[in-house]
């Protein structure tokens, strides 16, 4: 047995609570290490937010722990999970390939983050998988869980990646790898649909009861703590979808299952930003209906909001339920139209920027305008506007909604420097492009991590221009468009 740093820091805070329900909600599960492991890359910032050192996150024990090299005090365990996956009822789904190590108390308030690894083995359900991640798919998770944080949506985190010696076989070989996850929580809307669908009323209230207990411990002694657990997945839904539309995020696999209670941005396999705004973008090339194109990201949304306030009703009045649901729109819009008035650079949303709004995107949209190199650009906005006007070829219709724009923009009282300032907030310079991500994974591939290291500093930071990075804050090249992704490898 080897000791670690984490030894003495990990709480079994969920294996504890749930203790004497036996395996209803999890299954110890011992992880399986990868042969000869290496890092690929450690994330220091967010080690440093969670009271992690440099020299810890780095240390020998720990590169093997986060390999999945088994220590034999820590319980580890895998959550049981079902949900709804294309629209359709799948049955019992849970953590194939998903292992939590534990949790760790973080800052002052002693708040719990779990540490958990993905594609560290099998566990009871794996299926037919083999509980292992190829490392493609791991860059690409470690990155934008990277990017969405940098953008600032809610989202799982990533403290280090690992590959090493074990292959896994999918259409080829590919190198396994590890991605430390790190999430206030994992538990899905699935989670609740498991105990709600196998007629289990109790261990719904169990689970609402732990949520609160750990997230909401405000409401623990409120008579409506359920309906305010409800109302917060509705909102916090509504905000992070609308920032995901804002950035033109597609997440590709917006099954119940994929969805946290928290409205955290979870598991990301073949999602995709735009880059030329198109609405009915579709992302995931399994995705055959487009049910989860771009467009429809907002109403897939409460399709399952409503699937996970159906198993509220042993806690909730049916009133009460429909009262939180019918909150999502309002939340949804409010969130989507401050954002978007603040990407034009205005100080605050009136009725008739809706028009605004909306003309700019009918315009990129027929136009196939790059939709994050053109709100970058438009941070330049001027009253000569040559560099703008070349994005599109109907240039008099461009100059028809620019005069609209700039008579808007010229009524606040703020000059345009500070305007200028305030949208370089809003319009990232870089998003994670799947040629972005294409491009690091050729080089790992091959051994070479500079390039995920590269791709890391810029996304954490996307609002920040660099010289070094220069060609991923233009268009994508041709061959970016030929790029299939689909679901988990
Ligand atoms: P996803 O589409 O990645 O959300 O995965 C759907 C379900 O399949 C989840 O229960 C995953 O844990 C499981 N799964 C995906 N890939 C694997 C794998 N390689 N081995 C075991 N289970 C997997
Ligand atoms: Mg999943």
């Amino acid at each position: 047995m080897t000791t670690h740093f984490f030894r003495n820091r990990l709480s079994q805070n969920f294996f504890d609570h749930f203790k004497s329900s036996g395996n209803l909600f999890y299954s110890s599960v011992v992880p399986q290490p990868i042969d000869n492991p290496a890092w690929v890359s450690c994330n220091f910032d967010l080690a440093d937010s969670l009271g992690i050192s440099a020299d810890e996150l780095q240390d020998p024990s720990n590169l093997l722990l986060m390999s999945g090299s088994h220590f034999d005090d820590t319980n580890s365990i895998s959550l049981v999970y079902s949900g709804h996956q294309f629209g359709q009822w799948a049955g019992q789904l849970g953590d194939g390939r998903a292992i939590t190590l534990g949790e760790l108390p973080v800052g002052e308030s002693s708040e719990l983050w779990d540490i958990q690894l993905k594609g560290a083995g099998k566990t009871p359900y794996s299926r037919f998988g083999d509980g292992r991640a190829v490392l493609r798919s791991s860059i690409r998770e470690y990155l934008c869980s990277e990017a969405m944080h940098g953008l600032g949506i809610a989202t799982t985190r990533a403290l280090c990646l690992t590959t090493g010696e074990t292959g896994v076989v999918r259409e080829t070989i590919e190198p396994a790898a590890i991605v430390c996850r790190v999430a206030r929580s994992h538990i899905r809307f699935g989670h609740f649909e498991h105990f709600h669908y196998s007629n289990n009323p109790q261990s719904v209230k169990q689970l609402a009861d732990y949520l609160i207990g750990r997230h909401f411990s405000d409401w623990s002694d409120n008579p409506k703590r359920y309906y305010l657990l409800l109302q917060s997945c509705v909102l916090s839904t509504a905000k992070t979808i609308a920032q995901w539309q804002s950035v033109g995020f597609c997440h590709g696999v917006m099954n119940t299952d994929n969805m946290s209670i928290l409205g955290d941005t979870i598991d990301y396999g073949p999602f995709g930003f735009l880059d030329t705004y198109d609405p009915g973008f579709i992302c995931n090339h399994s995705d055959h209906q487009g049910r989860y194109s771009f467009q429809n990201q907002p109403s897939v949304a409460l399709w399952n909001l409503n699937a996970l306030a159906t198993c509220f009703s042993s806690l909730l009045d049916t009133s009460e339920i429909t009262d939180c649901l019918q909150q999502y729109e309002n939340e949804y819009l409010s969130h989507y139209r401050q954002i978007m008035a603040k990407k034009l650079g205005l100080l605050e949303y009136t009725q008739s920027d809706e028009q605004l709004i909306n003309q700019l995107l009918v315009m990129m949209a027929n136009e196939r305008v790059d939709y994050t190199l053109f709100f970058r650009k438009l941070c330049d906005f001027s009253e000569q506007n040559q560099s703008l006007r070349d994005y599109f070829i109907d240039r008099d219709k461009f100059d028809l909604w620019s005069k609209d724009y700039l008579l808007r923009v010229k009524a606040q009282d703020l000059g345009d420097e500070q305007r200028q300032q305030a949208m370089q907030q809003v319009n990232p310079a870089y998003v994670l492009r799947n040629y972005m991500a294409q491009d690091a994974i050729k080089a790992a591939e091959n051994g070479d991590f500079s390039e995920v290291e590269l791709l890391l500093t810029i996304l954490k930071d996307p609002f920040v221009s660099r010289p070094e990075a220069e060609k991923y804050a233009g268009l994508p090249p041709d061959w970016a468009s030929e790029i299939t992704v689909s679901c988990s490898s």
